[in-house]
C-alpha cells in the first residue's frame, strides 16, 4: 500500500470442481488447489470456486455464471466417456455453441487403444467432441484431451478429472495459453516457516506489518505447532516485486526472529534440523515414551538421514525404561516415569547408549485420560541431553487430545533440538 505497484488488477479466475463424489466425504477436492497455485503465480486471484455434481442442467447454470463474472473460468473433471461425465455438454451449452466431432482427436485416441493393446470402446468416442472454437489440450496420462478456448471476457478451461492428468496438463498446456492473455507482470513469493509460537501470538506480532498492505498478498496457515506465513507479490517488474517483499517480508523477519526455522517452502522442521545437526557434525539419539516413536520417525523422513540419526528407543512402560535405558526402578519410584528427573535420565541414556552427541527423550500424558493432580493430562516432560554433561529439560501442558499432545511434544522436542543447535539455548550444567 505505501509502494503503490504499477502492475494493472489481477485477472480475476472462477474454478468448478465437477463429480458427484466430490460432494461426499469419500473424496476431497484437491485438483482446485494445484490449478489456484499455478494461477496464483501468473498473478491470477482466484475469487470463487465450486463443487457441482454431474447434473448437466446445474453445470450449465454454474458455467453460464462463472463466465459472466470471471476473466478465467476452470472446470475440472467430467471429461469420462460415460453417461455421467457432463462437462463438454454442458460447457457448449453455456456458451451457446456446438460440439463437433474431431477425426484428430479421435485418431489420437484410437493410437493410444492400439498401444496399450485394448479395443476402443463406443462410448469413448464422446471424448472425441470439442467445443466448437475450442483448442484440444494433449494429454498423455489418460484418454480425454483438455479444451481451452477463449471467451468474451478471457478464457475457459475444461481440464481432465484424475489429478496425475491434470497436473501435467496445467503446467505444459493451460498456463502457456494463459500467459499472453495477461498483463506483463512479475510474482514473486516468500515464506517462514515458523515454530514455537502460537497462531494468535503469531498474528499479534505481524498482523500491524501485513495488514497494510494488500500487495504483497499475505496468508498465515497453521497446523498444530507449526506455523507458515506466506507472501505474493506482484509487480510490473521483478524489481518491483522483489522491492514489495522486503519491505513486507523483512520486518515480519525481524519480528519473528529465530521462531522461523525456514524461509524455503518446502522445508519441515526435521530437515532443518538434520541440516544443523550435519553442519555441525552432530548426531542425535531418541528415547519416547509418549510419542512414541514418531520424533525418530520425522528425523529419519530425510533421504540420508543416517549421517546424523543413530538409534530411536522407544519405551513405554517403566519396567522397559529401566531394563533398556537403565533408569533407576529408584528414581521411578520417587519421581514416576512423567517428570523432570525422569525426561532427562532418558535424553542421557539415550545419548550414552548410542553414542550421539544428543540424546532427546519425552515422557508424558498424552491422554485421552491419565495424570495427576500436579501433571494432568496432558503433560508432557521434553528433554536434550548434550555434551559435558550439559542438559535442559521442558514442560509444556495441554489438553486432553492425544493427537494434538503426540504432534506437540514432538514438534518441540524438535524445535529444542534446533535451538541447542543453533546456540539459542544453552543447556544447563547438571
Ligand atoms: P472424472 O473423469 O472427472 O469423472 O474423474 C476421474 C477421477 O478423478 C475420479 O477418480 C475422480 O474422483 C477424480 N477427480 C475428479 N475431480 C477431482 C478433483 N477436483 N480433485 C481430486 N480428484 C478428482
Ligand atoms: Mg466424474
Amino acid at each position: 500500500m505505501s509502494t503503490p505497484s504499477s502492475a494493472p488488477p489481477p485477472k480475476l479466475a472462477e474454478i468448478i470442481a465437477i463429480g458427484s463424489e466430490l460432494l461426499t466425504p469419500q473424496r476431497v477436492d484437491t485438483n482446485s488447489l494445484i490449478v489456484t497455485e499455478s494461477l496464483n503465480m501468473l498473478g491470477v486471484e482466484v475469487f470463487t470456486k465450486q463443487v457441482i455434481g454431474d447434473d448437466r442442467e446445474r453445470l450449465t447454470d454454474a458455467i453460464r455464471r462463472a463466465l459472466e463474472r470471471a476473466d478465467i473460468v476452470v472446470l475440472i473433471g467430467g471429461l469420462g466417456p460415460t453417461e455421467d461425465d457432463v462437462t463438454r455438454d454442458a460447457a457448449a451449452a453455456a456458451l451457446g455453441r456446438k460440439l463437433e466431432h474431431s477425426a484428430e482427436q479421435e485418431a489420437i485416441l484410437a493410437a493410444r487403444f492400439r498401444q496399450i493393446n485394448r479395443p476402443m470402446a463406443q462410448n469413448n468416442l464422446r471424448q472425441t467432441y470439442l467445443i466448437e472454437g475450442a483448442e484440444a489440450l494433449p494429454n498423455p496420462n489418460g484418454t480425454a484431451p483438455g479444451q481451452f478456448l477463449l471467451t468474451r471476457r478471457g478464457a475457459l478451461a475444461l481440464l481432465p478429472g484424475p489429478p496425475r492428468e491434470l497436473k501435467p496438463m496445467m503446467e505444459r498446456e493451460l498456463l502457456a495459453r494463459l500467459k499472453p492473455l495477461l498483463p506483463p507482470q512479475a510474482i514473486k513469493v516468500r515464506s517462514f516457516r515458523i515454530t514455537g509460537i502460537g497462531e494468535s501470538d503469531l498474528d499479534t506480532l505481524i498482523a500491524p506489518v501485513y495488514t497494510k498492505y494488500t500487495n504483497p498478498v499475505t496468508t498465515v496457515l497453521s497446523s498444530i505447532g507449526d506455523l507458515w506465513v506466506h507472501l505474493r507479490a506482484q509487480g510490473s517488474t521483478e524489481e518491483e516485486a522483489d522491492a514489495l517483499l522486503k519491505e513486507v517480508g523483512d520486518p515480519i523477519a525481524e519480528l519473528l526472529g529465530d521462531r522461523v526455522y525456514s524461509t524455503d517452502n518446502e522445508d519441515t522442521l526435521e530437515l532443518t534440523v538434520g541440516r544443523l545437526l550435519r553442519e555441525r557434525h552432530a548426531t542425535v539419539a531418541t528415547a519416547e515414551s509418549c510419542t512414541g516413536g514418531t520424533i525418530a520417525s520425522r528425523l529419519t523422513d530425510a533421504p540420508g538421514s543416517s549421517d546424523y540419526f543413530i538409534a530411536g528407543y522407544v519405551t513405554y512402560t517403566d519396567q522397559q525404561k529401566h531394563a533398556i535405558l537403565g533408569i533407576p526402578e529408584e528414581l521411578l519410584a520417587e519421581h514416576t516415569a512423567v517428570s523432570e528427573p525422569v525426561a532427562l535420565a532418558m535424553a542421557e541414556a539415550a545419548r550414552r547408549l548410542s553414542g550421539a552427541t544428543y540424546g532427546v527423550a519425552t515422557t508424558g500424558y498424552a491422554g485421552p485420560s491419565g495424570g495427576t493432580e500436579t501433571d494432568p493430562v496432558g503433560t508432557m516432560y521434553l528433554a536434550i541431553a548434550g555434551p559435558n554433561g550439559a542438559s535442559r529439560c521442558t514442560r509444556i501442558r495441554h489438553g486432553a487430545d492425544r493427537y494434538r499432545n503426540r504432534t506437540l511434544a514432538t514438534q518441540f522436542t524438535l524445535n529444542l533440538l534446533r535451538k541447542t543447535l543453533l546456540g539459542a539455548i544453552h543447556p544447563r550444567p547438571q
